[in-house]
């Protein structure tokens, strides 16, 4: 009858048991402690009003298929950014995005190039389009433009580049995105990740609007997630033609479902909630970096929404012992030893409570 022997069994392509599976961050505290999660750089602020409506709404209407080309909302994305909605695909999260690019242009053999701090849904993505990741070394924890070219080969497909980057929050002023991309070859697909760009407040910075639209080798991948929407799953790509159509191909035909679609469109309306939140952010980080770094802690200087805090060496004092003794007060935030940092933990910018909490309960930690 069944064969019980291991060899017979059905066996995934070749690459997938490389793959380590993501971790998301951890969301409970002990029992009796009030959680202050910190660990998936959620907004603190909630999602906007707004989309709450626009979901309640939605719960009538459980029956009804989405568009399935998600009209409505693109035309939304593309008046608020300026640009035609044609060129823009919405997704389950940006991570589905970020997937189907890789899934549609890299096959065994190819090579895709990612940072070695960087977000590790590229490799996950990479690995299971059966392709090779090249991971290439970063400088002062921040993207190496000259690193990244060197290594590009005949093999490259596709370069990944969070912008700015998660955990380490830095970022690569675009002068520096635009010498990365005129360096490398037209047919590698330049994946310019900018999930945190609502935060980023730099003269410097631009997320690649104008890049994707003077060239047929960038996407930008943007989500709602960061900004209070984590739980729908709402991400979107701005891209090229030709890209669009190739995903377009791919992608499942209802990839983005109708809660979605109305709660993204509503939180496109409510400028004042993006600004109460960017200003949130903004007030927070600058005060937690100082606090922090008065206490002796290091903190990557970050544009984010979450900070990267070092700890010392010594066993009493390390990160895991203060990921302990703040997971016992209710403040979880993220172990980052998966991304090269064993060192450190990294902490979504919070409420005032929850960032007072983590202060005062650090400063207790490093006097034990
Ligand atoms: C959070 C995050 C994403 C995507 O999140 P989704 O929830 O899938 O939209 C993508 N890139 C980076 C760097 C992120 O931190």
């Amino acid at each position: 009858m069944t064969d019980r022997t291991t060899d017979n069994r059905p066996r995934p392509k070749p690459g997938v048991m490389d793959i380590a599976a993501y971790v998301p961050g951890k969301s409970s505290a002990p029992e009796g402690v009030k959680l202050h999660k910190l660990s998936s750089n959620e907004n603190p602020l909630g999602p906007s009003p707004r989309s709450i409506e626009a979901a309640r709404d939605v719960a009538g209407r459980l029956d009804v298929y989405p568009d399935g080309s998600a009209t409505r909302l693109r035309e939304a994305l593309a008046k608020t950014h300026g640009l035609n909605p044609a060129n823009i695909v919405c997704s389950n999260g940006s991570d589905e995005i970020l997937g189907l690019l890789a899934q549609t242009y890299l096959q065994p053999g190819d090579e895709a190039i990612f940072t070695e701090h960087a977000f590790m849904v590229y490799k996950i993505y990479v690995l299971t389009a059966g392709a090779t990741p090249v991971i290439v070394k970063e400088k002062n924890e921040r993207a190496d433009v000259d690193a990244i070219l060197a290594a590009v080969t005949p093999k490259t497909r596709i370069l990944f580049l969070a912008n700015p980057n998660n955990p380490t929050g830095t970022y690569l002023p675009f002068d520096e995105v635009r010498r990365l991309h005129a360096g490398l070859p037209s047919n590698v697909l330049f994946v310019l990740d900018a999930a945190y760009a609502e935060y980023v407040r730099r003269n410097d910075y631009e997320a690649g609007i104008e890049l994707v639209s003077s060239s047929e080798n960038v996407v930008m991948t943007r989500t709602f997630s960061k900004l209070g929407l984590g739980g729908v799953r709402l991400g979107w790509m701005y891209a090229p033609r030709h890209i669009v159509d190739a995903i377009n191909r791919v992608r499942g035909p209802f990839n983005v479902n109708a809660t979605a679609i109305e709660a993204g469109i509503a939180a496109l309306e409510d400028r004042a909630h993006l600004e109460r939140s960017v200003e949130h952010n903004e007030r927070w980080r600058v005060w937690l970096t100082e606090k922090l770094t008065e206490l002796g802690l290091r903190v990557t200087p970050s544009v984010g929404n979450f900070i990267l805090v070092h700890f010392p060496d010594d066993e009493a004092h390390s990160a895991t012992a203060a990921d302990t003794f703040l997971t016992a007060r209710g403040y979880v935030l993220r172990a980052v030893t998966g991304y090269g940092f064993p060192k450190a933990l990294r902490m979504s910018i919070g409420t005032e409570e929850a960032n007072r909490g983590v202060v005062d309960s650090l400063a207790e930690f490093l006097k034990r």
